[in-house]
C-alpha cells in the first residue's frame, strides 16, 4: 500500500510499504479521510529523528475491509470513524476492535470527512464538560481553528446561552458566524480583553478557553477571567453593582473567580505575566485528550456541525501540498488528506 513516511522536518515522501496485518481482534480499515491536527503540523515543522520513518494521522474515518476472526461486531463495509494512528495511508490495521470506544459507525447521513473530525471534536468535548458551565455563564472561546470550533459548538450544545469567540482569521470568523456563534470578536480589528470587559460590564467571563495557544492568547485568558471576591474588593467595584451587569451579590473574600481552560497545544515558550490568575482567584485547568463517544453522539444529534469546517481536501501524493495549506489559517478551518 502506499504511505506517507515522514522523513524529518518539512519532508514527507509517499512510499510503498507491506499492508498492515490482521490481528485476531482487530481490523483492516480503508481510509477514506484523515485531518491534519495542529500536532502533526508541529512534528511536521520541527520534528527530530525520533519521528522519523513514522506514519502520521490519527483523526481519519473509513471503510471496514476485512475483520478477525474474534470479531463480531463489525462487518466489512462498515463507514466507521476511528481512533488510531497512522492514517496518512490507504489502509490502517486496528489491532483490537472496540466498538464505540475506538470504532464509531458513521451513520448514513455523514461523509467521511465529516467523521474524521470526531477526534479533534472530542477534545472540545472535553474541554466543555471539563468546564462545568452554567446556562447563565459567559464563555469565551480564543481562537476558531478546528479544536476552537469543537469547544465552542459544545459549550451551545450544553446549553450555554451566552458563547463569545474571538479569532483573527478571515475564513474561520466567517464560518463561526455561520454556525451561529452568539458574539464574534475580530481579533484582527479589536481588542478582545476590552470588548469582554464592555460586554461583561467589566464582570469578565466566567469561563476563557484558550483555544490557540500563543503568549497573546493566554495573556487575554488571563486578562478577561472574571475575578472572585478578592479581587472585587481589590477593584472596588462589587460584581452586581453595574448596569447590565448580572447582578451576581459579593458573597465573600475567597470566592473563587473564572476558570481559563488550556486546550492549545502552546508551540513555543511563552512569556507571560500570571498575577492575574493569582489575584482573581481564577483556575487553569488542563484538557487534554477527548471523549469520542460524546463528540459522536452530539455530532450524530446535529447539535454540532462539523461539515462546513472541511475547506480543503487533497490526495495522498499531495499531502507537502496539503500541510502547507493548513498552515495557512487566513483560508483554512480544516484541511483532509483523501488517501
Ligand atoms: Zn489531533
Amino acid at each position: 500500500m502506499k504511505a506517507a513516511i515522514f522523513h524529518g522536518p518539512r519532508d514527507f515522501r509517499v512510499e510503498e510499504v507491506s499492508d498492515p496485518a490482521l490481528e485476531p481482534d482487530g481490523a483492516i480499515i480503508r481510509v477514506k479521510a484523515c485531518g491534519i491536527c495542529g500536532s502533526d503540523l508541529h512534528i511536521y515543522n520541527l520534528g527530530g529523528t525520533e519521528q522519523s520513518q513514522r506514519v502520521l494521522g490519527h483523526e481519519f474515518s473509513g471503510e471496514v475491509v476485512d475483520v478477525g476472526a474474534n470479531v463480531t461486531d463489525l462487518k466489512p463495509g462498515m463507514r466507521v470513524a476511528v481512533g488510531g494512528a497512522g492514517a496518512y495511508a490507504e489502509y490502517v490495521g486496528i489491532p483490537r476492535v472496540m466498538l464505540n470506544l475506538n470504532v464509531f459507525p458513521l451513520p448514513e447521513d455523514m461523509s467521511y470527512e465529516a467523521g474524521a473530525t470526531t477526534e479533534p471534536t472530542s477534545v472540545g468535548v472535553n474541554a466543555a464538560k471539563r468546564a462545568e458551565p452554567k446556562e447563565d455563564d459567559i464563555v469565551v472561546v480564543l481562537g476558531a481553528g478546528m479544536i476552537g470550533q469543537g469547544t465552542w459548538q459544545a459549550f451551545k450544545a450544553m446549553g450555554v446561552s451566552r458563547v463569545i469567540v474571538s479569532e483573527i482569521g478571515k475564513k474561520r470568523l466567517e464560518v463561526t458566524k455561520a454556525l451561529g456563534a452568539d458574539i464574534v470578536i475580530n481579533a484582527a480589528e479589536e481588542d478582545p480583553v476590552e470588548r469582554i470587559n464592555e460586554i461583561t460590564s467589566g464582570e469578565g467571563a466566567d469561563i476563557v478557553a484558550d483555544c490557540a495557544g500563543s503568549a497573546s492568547s493566554l495573556q487575554q485568558a488571563t486578562d478577561m477571567v472574571r475575578g472572585g471576591g478578592y479581587w472585587q474588593l481589590m477593584m472596588g467595584t462589587q460584581i452586581g453593582s453595574q448596569p447590565g451587569s448580572r447582578n451576581r451579590a459579593f458573597t465573600d473574600i475567597l470566592s473563587d473567580g473564572g476558570k481559563i481552560m488550556m486546550v492549545a497545544v502552546y508551540e513555543n515558550m511563552v512569556e507571560w505575566q500570571p498575577t492575574p490568575v493569582m489575584i482573581k482567584g481564577a483556575r487553569m485547568i488542563g484538557c487534554s485528550a477527548g471523549r469520542l463517544g460524546d463528540a459522536m453522539e452530539l455530532m450524530r444529534a446535529g447539535k454540532i456541525n462539523t461539515q462546513p469546517l472541511i475547506t480543503h481536501q487533497f490526495p495522498l501524493d499531495e499531502i507537502t501540498e496539503a500541510f502547507a495549506m493548513q498552515a495557512r489559517p487566513e483560508e483554512v478551518v480544516k484541511v483532509m488528506i483523501r488517501p
